[in-house]
């Protein structure tokens, strides 16, 4: 017999449960994990040097995640709060120090998500030198679509990365102009932290990131790997 359930101060939440596209079954998340400046013309849109400066890593919650259908909250104190669309990749197994090579066996799937940012939180938070929690990892930050098995689509190192806000074009580019490509990204992330399946990584935006409004109808995608569509509300 095992020990009883402990008594609980307060009800335990479900975690995070993504959907995935086709199947009944759930994926529940652990932590979530991005990367910064991963594309070379947005890192130049931010002011960076994309031959200089490595690409990083941030995190935000996982209740920050907002499976479809949901829309997204604009955030209080900021007026200036922006769409980062990003390849989302959902793992199935951890570990640490984890080749390169062998990467992509960790890999359940994929997912296109939003990244939204309180851009001018982050600017003064850059020049402060302080975090970025406050810039990044708020409520609804992350819409995201359903997951797209690798079991079914294989592990696509080229694809259409798209993002519309009211039907026009704002930001386009290719998962394969990644300065760091899936594989390294695990690699690297797993040599800071102990990485487990459910954990998710949002892999960074091409240029073309601007502001958003309440109204806004957004649009986005990666082909091949699935779409979201969503009002700031
Ligand atoms: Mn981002």
């Amino acid at each position: 017999m095992s020990a009883a359930a402990p008594s609980l101060t307060h009800a335990l939440p479900l975690p995070m449960l993504l959907p995935v596209a086709g199947e009944e079954r759930m994926f529940p998340v652990r932590r979530v994990y991005c990367v910064g400046r991963n594309y070379a013309d947005h890192a130049l849109e931010m002011g960076g040097d994309p031959n200089r400066e490595p690409p990083f890593f941030f995190q935000k919650n996982p209740d920050n995640l907002v499976p479809p259908p949901g829309d997204f909250p604009y955030p209080s104190q900021s007026a200036d709060v922006h769409h980062e669309a990003e390849l989302l990749v959902a793992l199935k197994r951890g570990g640490t120090n984890i080749p390169a090579e062998e990467a992509l066996d960790h890999i359940f799937g994929y997912a296109v998500a939003i990244d939204f940012t309180r851009r001018d939180r982050q600017a003064e938070a850059k020049k402060a030198g302080r975090p970025w929690e406050v810039a990044k990892a708020f409520e609804g930050s992350a819409p995201c679509s359903a997951l797209m098995p690798a079991a079914r689509i294989g592990h696509p190192a080229e694809a259409a990365i798209w993002l519309d806000v009211n039907g026009s074009r704002r930001q386009s580019g290719n998962i394969s102009s990644m300065i760091w490509q899936v594989p390294e990204i695990v690699s690297a992330l797993s040599g800071l932290f102990e990485l487990a399946a459910g954990d998710v990584i949002l892999t960074g935006t091409p240029a073309g990131v601007g502001p958003v409004v309440r109204g806004d109808r957004i649009e986005c995608g990666i082909d091949g790997i699935g779409r979201r569509s969503l009002t700031v509300i």
